[in-house]
């Protein structure tokens, strides 16, 4: 089901009549992945369809929002002391909001659990029902506490405003959720099941992106390459063909992309649409078939390192990144050394890596063979120290070469020196005006560090 964000306008414009007078000001803190800092941007811009401008800090503001994440290690504990640290200030201030939204509160219990334990807490939401906000606000500025979950809510509402965090370069959500039950993920209980935009609504907010002077795209989806399959429409692979004829956009990326479904007419989708970068996040998570199946990722390590070939096949310059878990639930030292065995085959240009932790409510947290604490940690070391090499070695390899760089900011803390990406998701450092930032700089490399490139304009 699609909406249209009009009728949530008309509660926005009454409370913006009544609080933009009053000079209200609003703070995000923002945890987690980019569907994250992406869903912030909406909640920023539906508060200031309500009246809210942005606070520098937490200090001045009148309402304060936790944009919380359920992935990572120890994230309710951190959470919940930030919130726990705003009891005095809001005993100060009893008319502040404070707010708590995001995967976390989707998760069993948790939004329950943080309404005991912070009474002070006056308005609670989920990830799918954003669009409610000026709703909420009403609600809780009439004294009530709100609290609205969205786990059966599969409703894509188009039209909602934004503030964007980048200027040179802007993510999309092109789908919601997951279908795919990867044994360890919590995301597809918090998030819902799949639902792609349609592509006349990605393409228009594409166009308005580009007339506001963004040239460089990501598109965001948990899997990118299943868009469309909920819809029967178009696909990933004739969704990238379209964007490509856009006028005015220069880069198209995307993350992420199940290895399961990159099929050959997305590689070809690549190869042929010269605006979509040479660079994929292709998450392997192991390198072992055995773990691979415990974690339910439906490939083998012969279909990834297959998939793998047909992307360098595209051209000489083509890198990927991934993710990798170690110390999955039963994972040997010998499934260990696969891994490793991979990450030397494919020879990422990074890779983030994770210890395994149980996430409640997973399948994965109620296998036996759970791997010990030490253990998991000194694995992580071994890979980090090996993907620390590779991406030395990889690195190396661009000396001399020249490249065409989007200049994303300036270094602070060096003067004259600017940086950005190449096509294919390498971070080159180079001396340069600030007025450089969001153009686009043909730079040779000179020189490599250990995650970046340095370069000098030619
Ligand atoms: S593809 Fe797997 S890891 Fe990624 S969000 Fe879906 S369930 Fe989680």
């Amino acid at each position: 089901m699609t909406e249209n964000a009009n009728e949530f306008f008309s509660v926005a414009s009454e409370l913006k009549a009544e609080l933009e007078p009053l000079g209200k000001k609003y703070y995000i803190e923002t945890y987690g992945c980019q569907m994250n800092v992406r869903d912030s941007e909406t909640i920023g811009g539906l508060l200031q369809s309500c009246g809210y401008t942005l606070a520098d800090n937490k200090n001045e503001s009148d309402l304060i929002l936790f944009n919380t994440c359920c992935i990572r290690d120890h994230a309710e504990k951190r959470v919940f002391g930030n919130i726990g640290a705003l009891k005095e200030a809001k005993e100060a201030h009893p008319s502040m909001i404070i707010g708590v939204c995001g995967c976390m509160m989707e998760q069993d219990n948790v939004a329950k659990k943080l309404q005991r334990r912070f009474p002070f807490v006056d308005l609670v939401f989920g990830t799918n029902v954003l669009h409610r906000l000026p709703e909420m606000i009403k609600h809780v500025l009439e004294g009530d506490r709100v609290c609205l979950l969205s786990n059966n809510d599969v409703t894509v509402v188009e039209g909602l405003p934004s503030v964007r965090d980048v200027s040179t370069s802007a993510y999309v959500n092109i789908m919601y959720g997951c279908n795919n039950f990867c044994s360890y993920c919590i995301v597809p209980y918090v998030r819902g099941r799949e639902r792609s935009r349609s592509v006349d609504a990605i393409v228009n907010e594409i166009e308005q992106l580009v007339s506001k002077g963004y040239t460089e795209i990501t598109l965001l989806g948990q899997n990118v390459n299943s868009y469309g399959n909920d819809t029967r429409s178009s696909s990933f692979a004739e969704l990238l063909t379209v964007l490509n004829q856009i006028e005015g956009l220069k880069r198209i990326r995307f993350m992420s992309s199940h290895p399961k479904d990159l099929s050959d007419a997305v590689i070809d989708a690549i190869r042929n649409n010269p605006k979509v970068c040479h660079h994929v996040h292709l998450p392997v998570q192991s390198g072992s078939d055995r773990i691979l199946k415990a974690m339910n990722r439906k490939y083998t390590r012969e279909q990834y390192l297959d998939i793998v070939h047909k992307l360098r096949s595209v051209s000489h310059d083509f890198e990927l990144t991934t993710d990798v878990i170690v110390g999955f639930p039963g994972e040997t030292e010998d499934d260990f050394l696969q891994t490793l065995s991979l990450i030397k085959e494919v020879g990422y240009s990074a890779a983030f890596t994770f210890k395994y932790s149980k996430r409640q409510g997973t399948k994965a947290a109620t296998m036996e063979e759970q791997v010990d604490e030490a253990e998991k940690k000194l694995r992580l070391k071994r890979l980090n120290d090996l993907q620390a090499e590779m991406t030395v070695t990889d690195n190396m390899k661009y000396i001399d070469h020249i490249g065409e760089v989007l200049v994303e900011g300036y270094d602070q803390r060096e003067t004259c020196t600017v940086f950005g990406k190449l096509s294919n998701f390498k971070m080159v450092y180079f001396r340069g005006d600030p007025d450089l930032v969001g153009k686009y700089v043909n730079v040779r490399i000179t020189a490599c560090k250990k995650n970046s490139l340095i370069g000098e304009i030619v």
